[in-house]
């Protein structure tokens, strides 16, 4: 008879290959899947999501899980072995704790607030809206209850996407980035008009658009053996193990950044996940450890690579000789600068690298109170304009341009925004620690070679998959918490050098 950890991995794998079977029609659905197949797909997808809450949660999983941790006793922490029965296990108190019918009320009502959030978007109408905000409030409020937390019921509610990091600690991160950020935000918009982005809205050929960002996603070390690249009318990653990792980009012809940054930001997180399987762990950990890690790898090769005049010194002649209907009169400092405009906006996917983290501290402030019940939904929308006076120095002109915008609290996903900004400070936390030990990386990067920082993230973030908790992922890696020093150094420099303060 085999052992418990044998059982516990033979199960775990086909949980996995659930997901992976659920997360290839989702794919499906979202690239070519005609319009007549919605109906028969929802089913398609029900059925693969039930089957694995089924096969994961149930008993017999946690029966496995308590013997093969005895078993395991006296094995060290960073034996795979111990992660896997240690993060399993956190998934299964998550997943286990909230009773079936909360998780099926949630879905059917996220199912309906999201048609309600659509059409109200479209119409501008907060009060179409109204209702079911209340109600994704107390389902996410009863969802913390069952969750349990220690001080605020946000932290049960962040916890399922940032494990280990408390309201506590983003009130604290985002306390220092505010302070910081504004200074900056302002210095900018002082001279927000020396930097013009016309250049990249003008007519770009969206053939020639795929060809470059596919030899970008190359570039970085994105592996088509192992991996694929379509288009979606919203581009994402999805990783189906780390050998068929997914990407998708949407091409606009006035507009040659969403194409480029789109990929780049897509590769970001494509890179982590192929990255995933090179330490020889469980499928079920072969993957990002959190969604804030994930999103340090995207804006990483994004922003701070991608968005480099080191990166364009080598690259725009190639883009320049792809597009010289477009290009030809403009030169790379244009170009740099272009790619690089500040500017605060009213719409937080649109945001720069400066302003968008004013945009998730004002959604974190707004979701805090209304989970804590210090803000009624009634009164959402005027402390939304309030924020947003606050933070960005605007009063949104609509609703459908402020409190209307995400789609997020129509699915339930409050709790989800402060990872964002997680992400922006670990892209510069990881990447400066990635410099102290080889200050040659942006050279490289100047003459277009990237081996050496993806080298560095494979050894220290990506083959470690899901195997440690994000924090102490980081605290492994950077020797401190998550904090916002090296972004706000980052910024000053970068901005401070092309707006002249
Ligand atoms: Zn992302």
């Amino acid at each position: 008879m085999g052992t418990a950890l044998e059982g516990l991995k033979a199960r775990l794998t086909d949980v996995q290959s659930l997901r992976s079977a659920g997360g290839l029609v989702s794919w499906e659905q979202q690239t070519y899947m005609p319009e007549g197949g919605a109906t028969t797909r929802a089913g398609h997808l029900a059925i693969l999501a039930r089957l694995e809450h089924e096969m994961f949660t149930a008993e017999e999983t946690g029966r496995l899980l308590d013997t093969a941790e005895r078993e395991l006793d006296g094995a060290s922490y960073d034996d795979a072995d111990v992660s896997l029965v240690r993060v399993t296990k956190h998934d299964y108190a998550i997943r286990t704790k909230v009773p079936a019918a909360l998780v099926a009320e949630i879905s059917a009502e996220t199912a309906l607030a999201t048609q309600i959030w659509a059409k109200a978007r479209a119409q501008s109408d907060f009060n179409a809206f109204a209702p079911s905000l209340e109600k994704m409030v107390d389902l996410t409020r009863q969802l913390a209850d069952y969750l349990g937390y220690a001080s605020h019921p946000y932290d049960a509610l962040l916890d399922q996407y940032e494990p280990g990091t408390t309201t506590a600690d983003v009130v604290e991160m985002f306390a220092g980035l505010r302070r910081d950020l504004l200074p900056i935000a302002n210095a900018i918009a002082e001279r927000k008009d020396s930097v013009s982005d016309a250049p990249i809205h003008r007519n770009f050929d969206v053939a020639k658009q795929k060809t470059f960002t596919e030899q970008a996603a190359a570039w970085f070390g994105f592996d088509f053996k192992r991996g694929r690249q379509d288009q979606s009318p919203h581009p994402f990653c999805q990783s189906l193990s780390p050998d068929d990792v997914r990407i998708t980009t949407r091409f606009i012809p006035n507009f040659l950044s969403s194409s480029v940054f789109g990929t780049m930001h897509e590769t970001g997180h494509a890179l982590y996940e192929q990255g995933a399987g090179l330490g020889g762990l469980h499928p079920i950990l072969a993957s990002g450890t959190s969604l804030g890690v994930h999103e340090s790898q995207s804006r990483m090769w994004e922003n701070i690579v991608g968005r480099s005049r080191g990166y364009w010194s080598h690259f725009y002649p190639q883009l320049q000789a792809l597009f010289p209907e477009s290009l030809s009169d403009v030169d790379m400092e244009t170009f740099y600068r272009a790619i690089n405009k500040s500017e605060p906006s009213h719409i937080r996917v649109e945001a720069d690298e400066v302003t968008y983290n004013l945009h998730i501290m004002l959604r974190f402030e707004m979701e805090t109170d209304l989970v804590s019940g210090k803000l009624s939904v009634k009164d959402a929308p005027d402390a939304w304009e309030e924020r947003s006076q606050g933070y960005l120095g605007l009063t949104p002109p609509d609703h459908k341009r402020g409190i209307l915008q995400d789609v997020h609290w129509s699915i339930a996903l409050i709790g989800y925004f402060p990872t964002y900004s997680i992400g922006n400070l670990l892209s510069a936390q990881f990447y400066e620690t990635a410099l102290k030990q080889h200050p040659s990386i942006p050279d490289e990067i100047a003459q277009g070679r990237f081996d050496t920082l993806l080298g560095w993230l494979r050894e220290n973030i990506h083959q470690h998959g899901r195997r440690y908790f994000p924090q102490e992922l980081v605290q492994r890696v950077t020797g401190e918490k998550i904090n916002s020093r090296a972004y706000i150094a980052y910024l000053r420099a970068k901005f401070g050098e092309i707006y002249g303060f």
